[in-house]
């Protein structure tokens, strides 16, 4: 029995990547396998993707514009678009791309109802291109999609498992929060998501869920329930 019926994931570029390879073919295998085997739970599963691995616009060099290299990066999250499509249906899925302009052959404009009906069919939907601004990232792009299609819960993929006071690589102290309210995020300064996005899911009251995705088969084990990520959300604060 599923945890969730609608989810949106928000997957980091970075989980494609595997040391100098920009696209880690075990690592797009690994990730398309998990995204078919939730949507065979029943879980409706639409993907925000970054491009972290290949370009961020705020890394650019000093004489190349903000805004222009923003362009450039959500360009970069349509190619891992693009790249994990070809690995869903290898793995046997249907999947559509969508992004905020048709960048044809590799994905059509995005519409609301286009994609709650692909969801409805059981299609992998990948998200690329951001919002389609730039100044913003795939955190708020998540945030916003999420709201718009009515997700149960924004799914957040990290290299470590849950939402901790301080960085635990650093910090052999840091503490785990199980859940926490967004107002804490904020107050605590926590690098969990920007603040864009952040106040997007407060003001929607869009659950936020972090977990491990290093193992990209911990995204089944959320979905289904047998593995609890730090909960965001915006009652009253319940860290421990
Ligand atoms: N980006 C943007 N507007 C958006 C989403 C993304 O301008 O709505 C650009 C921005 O330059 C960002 C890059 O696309 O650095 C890649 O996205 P992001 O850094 O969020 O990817 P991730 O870190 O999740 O892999």
């Amino acid at each position: 029995m599923a945890a969730f019926s609608r989810i949106l994931l928000k997957l980091s570029g970075e989980v494609l990547r595997s040391g100098e390879e920009c696209f880690a073919p075990l690592r797009l295998a690994a990730v398309a396998q998990a995204l078919v085997s939730t949507v065979r739970t029943g879980v409706q599963t639409a993907v925000v993707v970054g491009g972290g691995n290949i370009f961020r616009g705020r890394n650019t060099a000093p004489d190349q514009t903000r805004t222009e290299a923003d362009h450039i990066g959500m360009l970069a999250t349509i190619l891992n678009a693009g790249m994990l499509r070809f690995h869903i249906e290898a793995a046997g899925a249907r999947c559509r791309v969508f992004a905020p302009r048709a960048v044809p052959p590799l994905a059509e404009a995005f519409d609301r109802r286009a994609a709650l009906a692909a969801l409805a069919a059981g299609d992998v939907v990948l998200l690329g291109g951001g919002t389609g601004n730039p100044c913003f990232s795939t955190d708020s792009a998540a945030a916003l999609r999420a709201v718009e299609l009515a997700a149960d819960a924004v799914l957040k993929g990290t290299l470590v498992d849950g939402v901790y006071d301080k960085d635990p690589n650093r910090h052999a102290d840091a503490r785990r929060f199980d859940s926490l309210t967004f107002d804490e995020v904020l107050r605590r300064d926590l690098k969990v998501m920007d603040q864009t996005a952040v106040a997007l899911c407060r003001e929607y009251g869009m659950k936020v869920v972090v977990f491990d995705i290093t193992d990209p088969l911990n995204l089944v084990r959320v979905v289904t329930g047998s593995l609890q990520g730090s909960v965001i959300h915006s009652g009253r604060a319940a860290a421990h």
